[in-house]
Parts: structure tokens; sequence; C-alpha cells
């Protein structure tokens, strides 16, 4: 394994997009899937994931015609891995900030709107302050959210034991508090997407791995399948770390990265912590690559098992393994923290690629050069922006008006030169 820093990519960086050249006529019919008799979607969710699903259902919701196409099963991804945190406190400042506290007033309504349970509870999350460097950030960090209406408090580390008695007296020196943060299930929310979405009229093909998206003339015209090439007016990559080698096959060099993330999960247990946990060291900049970084974040699902990460590595391998080194290192983290873990048994663990930008925007909306191609991935705090990114790229397609400051998160915009930084191991949440 060897996770020093790679050298620059020798693609193309943002914009500077060339498209390829034309791959010839679509042939694909789409009559025998039984979609639309002799017709062709208008447009193309790559990815069966939290953005992929939403972008697809706010698309069929608003009348376009889409299919959705996901490599294997829905949320097979990140967004099946994942511990279903509808995090507040963890955004980057600016517009995220804003977009994210717009999209978390929807999640108070969000089982009505989708006439579907996904086991949202309002829950709270601390954020773990070990020293007195994440003491100073998460101070910071306290005031920016303070400002923008976010209830977080900065709590001493007697006041989070109070809140979580279980954690170790000598674990934490503070906490950054939020009491407005949820949890719920990322399958049932995908899943959710998919069924009513459905209903209005969209289709959806699992288990069918895109292989390109074509382009000609500067116009993305579908993508190939192996059940065959699709026509679409649009095409929408939201396939979270996978975008980058799918971007290729447009003749694109998009700037996303990911980083390998392992966590596990134990029996049931006896109730153990309330809040999301997370240890405030995700927020400290490591200036050092690091062949494996351990942080801490910890979630308890309501059945009783307890969900703990993670390791984190960067890796230019898309895989879904999990290490041997990786394991015993969450799990002593875990006990470390809170020693009622320690006679915990662990019964499943697992490792996903989780995409991330290193300027930690997000990618959103129009790639220069290729019209009607629309990327969505690298987001942070993904489940929380679910619901609206998913609407703001059905307005793309739908000619909505938009906000102008969205163009910070153009998947074309200008960035340092490549390389993969170990800034944060943040870029995994
Ligand atoms: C341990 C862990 C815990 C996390 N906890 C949280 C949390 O609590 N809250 C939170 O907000 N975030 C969390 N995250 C991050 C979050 O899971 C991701 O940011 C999010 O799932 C990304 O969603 P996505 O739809 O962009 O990508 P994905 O879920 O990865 O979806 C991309 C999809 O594209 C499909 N695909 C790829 N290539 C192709 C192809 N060629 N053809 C067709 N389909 C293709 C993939 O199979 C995949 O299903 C966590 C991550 C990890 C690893």
């Amino acid at each position: 394994m060897n996770l020093t820093p790679l050298p620059p990519s020798p693609d193309k960086r943002g914009g500077d997009l060339t498209p390829l050249p034309s791959q010839g006529e679509p042939v694909l019919s789409l009559s025998k899937e039984g979609w639309r008799e002799g017709g062709s979607p208008d447009a193309v969710v790559i990815g069966g994931g939290l953005i992929g699903s939403s972008i697809a259902f706010h698309l069929a919701q608003a009348g376009v015609r889409t299919l959705l196409i996901e490599q294997g099963d829905l949320a097979s991804g990140a967004s099946g891995a994942n511990f279903g945190n509808v995090q507040v406190a963890d955004t980057e400042f600016g517009l995220s900030l804003e977009l994210t506290l717009q999209s978390y007033a929807r999640f108070a309504s969000l089982e009505a709107e989708l006439d579907c349970a996904l086991g949202y509870r309002r829950t709270g999350s601390l954020l773990l302050i070990e020293n007195e460097r994440q003491r100073a950030l998460m101070k910071q960090r306290a005031a920016m959210l303070q400002a923008a209406g976010v209830r977080a408090s900065l709590l001493t580390g007697d006041e989070a034991r109070k809140l979580e008695p279980h954690l170790a007296p000598d674990s934490l020196i503070g906490a950054l508090y939020n009491c407005d943060e949820g949890n719920l299930d990322p399958f049932k929310l995908v899943h959710a997407y998919a069924r009513r979405g459905r209903e209005r009229g969209l289709e959806v093909w699992t288990h069918t791995p895109v292989s390109g998206i074509e382009v000609r003339e500067g116009h993305a015209v579908g993508v190939a399948t192996p059940r065959g090439r699709v026509p679409a007016a649009w095409v929408i990559l939201a396939a979270g770390a996978w975008s980058r080698e799918l971007g290729r096959t447009a003749g694109l060099a998009l700037p996303v990265q990911w980083v390998h993330g392992e966590a596990l999960i134990t029996e049931p247990l006896p109730p153990t912590a309330r809040n999301a946990l997370t240890s405030a060291v995700f927020f400290e900049a490591t200036e050092t690559a690091q062949e494996q970084a351990v942080g801490f974040c910890l979630r308890q699902r309501p059945a009783g098992n307890v969900m703990i990460g993670e390791a984190a590595r960067v890796t230019r391998r898309l895989s879904r393994e999990t290490t041997a080194t990786a394991l015993p290192a969450i799990a002593a983290a875990a006990r470390r923290r809170l020693p009622v873990l320690r006679r915990a048994a662990v019964i499943r663990a697992w490792g996903i690629p989780v995409a991330f930008v290193p300027d930690s925007r997000p990618l959103l909306g129009a790639v220069d050069g290729v019209a009607g191609l629309l990327v969505a991935t690298g987001l942070k705090s993904t489940i929380i922006l679910t619901p609206l990114v998913g609407e703001l790229v059905a307005g793309m397609v739908t000619g909505a008006a938009q906000d102008p400051r969205l163009a910070e998160f153009s998947p074309s915009r200008a960035m340092e030169e490549e390389e993969i930084l170990w800034h944060s191991p943040s870029s995994v949440q």
C-alpha cells in the first residue's frame, strides 16, 4: 500500500474540457423494457445513490422522462455504507452552509412528502474535542454556526459527559453540541425516491453498468450500457467516486478524488449513545500524507447496533475491501472513548470509496464544452443536501431560474494543480 502523495495527474483540468469524438448513432430501442413504447428518455441519471435517486425523483416529478441507471443495487455505493446522519455542524461555510440549512428545513416534512417511513429522528450531535487546537477550531465553528442561526454550543467535557455518560472522562476536554441534528435510514431514503419516482414514470435499471457517456459535436447524446445504447438529451453524472472514470469517457478530467472509508457495526447493545459522536480530529488539517487516518465517529441505530468508524485512506483503487489494519484501529479508538464497548461483538464491517473534491466544494452543474451533461458529486454531508440537490439539478434540466452563486460549484471551475492531498479525513463525511 503506497499512500504517499501521488504526482499530479496528466489529465486536463477543469476549464479545459474537450469532449471525445462521436461514438456513432445510438441504436437502443427502449420499448422492450416496457418504459415508453418506442421512445427514449429525456434524461439519463447515472448512479443510484442518494444523489442520483433524488435527482431522478425530482426530474420525474417535474414531468421529465427519466431513466436511472445503477451498476449494482440501489444504494450499493457510499450511500449504503453510511451512518445516516443528517448533519449540520461539519458543513463548509458560505454557500454550502446556506444550502445545508435550506435543505435541512425539508427533513421535518420529508417522510410526508415521500409518503414513506425513513426512520427520521432528531437526535443531536457532539463533535468531541480532545486538544487545545481542536478547541480553537470548534470555538470558531460554533461562532459561525450560531451566526447562521444554528443552535450550536460549546460544552465543557463534564457537560458533554452529562449528555453521553459512557464517554471516558479522559477522552475529551469539551465538545461542540448541535441539538438539531438528525438521523435516518439511508437505504429507505434512496428506495423512497426510486419508488415515488416510478409512480411518476421514472424507469430504473439496476445491475447495469454504464460504460460510457457519448458526446457528439459538443453535446452529450446518451450513454452506452450492456443493454444497448440509450439516447438522451440530458445525461446527469451522479456516480460518486466512480464519476471520475465515467467523466473520462466524455473526454473530461473531473477533479473527483476519493478516500476509501472503513467502518464496522456491533451486535445490538443497550443504550450507549443518543447523539452522533464524532471526533473533532476530522477538522484538524494534516500536512503530511498518511497511510491510514483513523478518526472516531459513532452512531447507535434504533435497534441498538452501534456503527463505528472510521479509517480512511487516499487511494486510486475503487474497491470494497476491509483491511486487517483498519478494523482493529477503529475498534481501539472506540474502546478508548467508550470503554463500555470493550465487550461488544462486531458483526459486520465494510469499506467503500467516498468522493471528495480537493477544494471541499461539490461538483454541481453543467460542464463547459459538453452541453447537456450535468455533474452532481463530491458533496460533504451528503444526506442533508440530498433533497435540495435533487431539486436543483432537476431545475437545471427544466430551465428553472438558478441562483448565480451556484457557479462556485461549477465542475469546470479552476482549481489548484491537482494532487492527492491528505488535507483532512473529514472528506469522508
Ligand atoms: C463509514 C461512512 C459513514 C458515513 N456517514 C455519513 C453520514 O452519516 N451522513 C452523511 O451525510 N454522509 C455520510 N457518509 C458519506 C456519504 O455516504 C456519501 O457522501 C454519499 O453516500 C455519497 O452519495 P452519492 O450518491 O454521491 O454516491 P454513491 O452512494 O457512491 O452513489 C454512486 C452510485 O453510482 C453507481 N455507479 C458507479 N459507476 C457506475 C456506472 N458505471 N454505471 C452505473 N452506476 C454506477 C455506484 O454503484 C453507486 O451506487 C459516510 C461515508 C462513510 C464511508
